[in-house]
């Protein structure tokens, strides 16, 4: 089978590698039918977080099971399924307080030994536990949506829940990724009534409009921070959505956000620091991390089936995965906002 393998910083290669079979009872094959490259596959690709030269890649999937261990018990051949972008048990003391990512048994795709998913076919750990089943044979444009649910949609979505959105609220989105574009759609999934997203990138503007941006802040850092201060009488909002995890972006999320609210943080940490006087005085709130995509894919998956939501739209770069290189590069230099591709 084929499989994207990391060579070395800037280089990814499509290899020839073993078929997976079945190594516990608890284990599942899936044929892989649509798989893309994330954001924060960006960070071993450019070098800034360590992956062993020739180690498999790829931590989100769909695709149809094509063998089950003998434990296996909620999933058969046939199914249709997604992958978070984490697996889980879904039984540990973590994963039953809803903390999926952090099942004690539990593990992300690519490391340890278990398959990445960028290839033609995932075993995948904890089958039952891990696996969501989707109804049907989904049509590839419903794969698109379903593969957001892998991780994209989550992580949005935890960074909205985390960051407190309600009903009618005023909210802000920093990051114009998937993740912070899925964001915008789970704000207004939620109900908040002003959805601000920062953006400088005309396409990324044109997406977050369409999951239900109100205000498009064609701005970053200070010139942000002044916009969204005017805009809100000099209040703030009462969300943030901190979707990169840098310090700037991190500094602008404290900067807009108002007394008691809170920040949702999803990006992953790179540099930044936490301003504990500031916190302390404005009685600001900090929530989020690791998405427990496992536990929201169920509640986003009823909305796409149900026409409510099309998370799949931030796929706007489709590639042939053999130049699965292609679609890294142009991730790397935001040409596209995330790649999409179809494997059989
Ligand atoms: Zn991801
Ligand atoms: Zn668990």
């Amino acid at each position: 089978m084929r499989a994207a393998v990391f060579a070395n910083p800037g280089s990814i290669e499509i290899q020839e590698v073993a078929d997976p079979h079945i190594q516990e009872s608890t284990d599942a094959v899936v044929k892989v039918t649509a798989t893309c490259v994330c954001g924060s596959d960006l960070w071993y690709y450019r070098g800034l977080a360590d992956r062993e030269s020739g180690a498999r890649i790829g931590h989100e999937f769909i695709g149809e099971v094509v063998e089950v261990g003998a434990d296996v018990r909620n999933l058969k051949v046939g199914d249709f399924v997604i992958a978070p972008f984490k697996y889980s048990c879904g039984e540990c003391a973590h994963c039953k307080y809803g903390m999926t990512a952090n099942c004690s048994s539990g593990g992300i795709w690519g490391l340890r030994g278990v398959d990445g998913g960028q290839g033609q076919y995932v075993r995948s750990p904890l089958a039952d536990g891990t696996l969501v089943k989707v109804p049907g044979k989904p049509d590839r444009e419903m794969q698109r949506h379903l593969l957001a649910l892998s991780d994209v949609a989550c992580t949005g979505y935890h960074a909205a829940i985390s960051s407190r959105v309600k009903q009618g609220g005023t909210v802000a989105v920093v990051g114009d990724g998937a993740v912070g574009l899925s964001a915008v759609m789970s704000a207004a999934i939620l109900g908040a009534e002003i959805i601000f997203a920062l953006s400088t990138h005309e396409p990324r503007q044109q997406i977050a409009k369409k999951f239900g941006a109100t205000t498009i802040v064609n701005a970053r850092g200070d010139e942000a921070k002044e916009i969204i201060k005017d805009l809100t009488d000099g209040v703030g909002v009462d969300s943030v959505m901190e979707c990169v995890g840098t310090a700037q972006s991190s500094q602008t999320a404290f900067d807009i956000l108002r007394p008691g609210g809170t920040i949702g943080t999803v990006g992953v940490p790179h540099g930044l620091e936490w301003p504990a006087g500031k916190m302390f005085t404005n009685n600001f709130n900090v929530a989020g991390g690791v998405a427990p995509a496992r536990v929201y894919i169920p509640t986003l998956l009823d909305k796409v089936l149900a026409g409510t939501i099309e998370p799949g739209i931030v796929f706007d770069y489709d590639f042939d995965f053999e130049n699965i290189q292609g679609a890294y590069e142009a991730m790397d230099a935001r040409t596209g906002t995330k790649a999409i591709s179809f494997l059989d």
